[in-house]
Order: structure tokens, then sequence, then C-alpha cells
């Protein structure tokens, strides 16, 4: 999950406006190069709603493949849950006599019972069977945006104290907070607002 701070999308911009008044470094010249105009127009956009105050997180989905290989032709069936997906490659590997005969009485075999016994009868050479069954997964990455409207707005909150301890907290309002040195209550001297996915509280 990646949010993007008031102070992050400030940095993106002060780089932008950096680039736009000195030019690109060289290691970064050979990618093309925006116009003075274009960066304009891209930290107008970044300055927006849609970017600055929209968190973004990453969602990662397992997709199960399962791919046959056989004398019928070839399928492919896609899964998004890792069970069902184990029974269909059970279903079909019990098909084969071979691998029944491989698991014996065992009538509810789980995923790797399927599997070894259906490596067995592929390997022993004595099954004839060519099929290929194959059971195997891609981790895809979704980026999305977060749903704003309602999510509660929280504050990086840094604290400076008199006795020289600085730190910072994240709590749901621009509150003080008691030095973790010597105990004295500190007004944060700056305030980071984030928008976040969850809750927070104020102690
Ligand atoms: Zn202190």
């Amino acid at each position: 999950m990646k949010i993007i701070s008031k102070i992050e999308a400030g940095t993106i911009l002060a780089g932008l406006r950096l680039l736009q008044a000195s030019g690109y470094p060289k290691e970064f010249e050979s990618s093309g190069q925006l116009s003075k105009e274009d960066i304009d127009n891209l930290c107008e956009a970044i300055n927006g709603k849609d970017f600055a105050s929209v968190p973004v997180f990453e969602e990662k989905i397992k997709v199960w493949k399962l791919v046959s290989d056989t004398n019928e032709g070839t399928t492919s069936a896609l899964y998004i849950d890792e069970l069902e997906a184990e029974q269909a490659y059970i279903g079909m590997v019990c098909t084969y006599e071979a691998v029944r005969e491989e698991l014996g009485e065992n009538t509810t075999p789980t995923f790797s019972d399927a599997n070894e016994a259906w490596e067995e009868a592929v390997y022993s050479g004595t099954s004839g069977i060519i099929d290929t069954i194959d059971l195997d997964y891609e981790e895809l990455t979704f980026i999305k945006k977060a749903p704003v409207n309602n999510d509660p707005v929280e504050y990086r909150n840094f604290y400076r104290c008199d006795c020289g301890q600085e730190w910072e907290d994240t709590w749901g309002c621009m509150c003080n907070d008691r030095c973790p040195e010597c105990n004295k209550e500190i007004e944060p001297y700056a305030s980071d607002e984030i928008s976040i996915i969850g809750s927070a509280s104020c102690k």
C-alpha cells in the first residue's frame, strides 16, 4: 500500500520545479524530456485533487492456472481461489486409472496426494500417460484508488522538545504529545496530513 502524503506530493512538485529551472540531469536525459510547459501541466495535475489527495494502494492477487494437454486438446482454466483450483486439478488427474491405482484406498486425496500420484503415474513409464496437467500460479498487482469520501484523516505530527529530543507520531488530530525523554507535553511544530485507510484515534 502506498499513500501519497502532502509532504510527498510537495516533494514531487519541488523536484519538478527544480527540473524545470535547471534542466534534466545527464542520466535522465535519454528517456526523453518534458518541455517547461509540459512540466507546468504536470504540476497542476499533481496539485489537483485527483492526485494529491487520493491514496493509492496496490493489491496483489494470485491467479491459479490449470493447464492440461491431452488427446482431447489443450485446456486452460483460471481460478482466483486456491482450493477451487486444487479441487479442479484433483478431479482432472483422478480421471486417469493409473492415478486412481496410485491413490489406492485414498478416495479423498489432498492436492499433494493427487500431485504425487500423478507424477508417480507419469514417470513410472508403465501407465503410458503422455498428457500434461499443470497447476501453477501467477501473482498480479493491481493499482487501486482507495475510497476517499469517508476515510478519516490522520496527521503525522513532528515534535521537538527543549531537551533536544525529536520524534514524530501519527494521530487522528494535531494533538500534543509527551516527550519520550522527559515527559514534557509538547505541541507539534509541524503536521503532515495523510489520508488513511483504516482508523486512527487521538489519545
Ligand atoms: Zn524532552
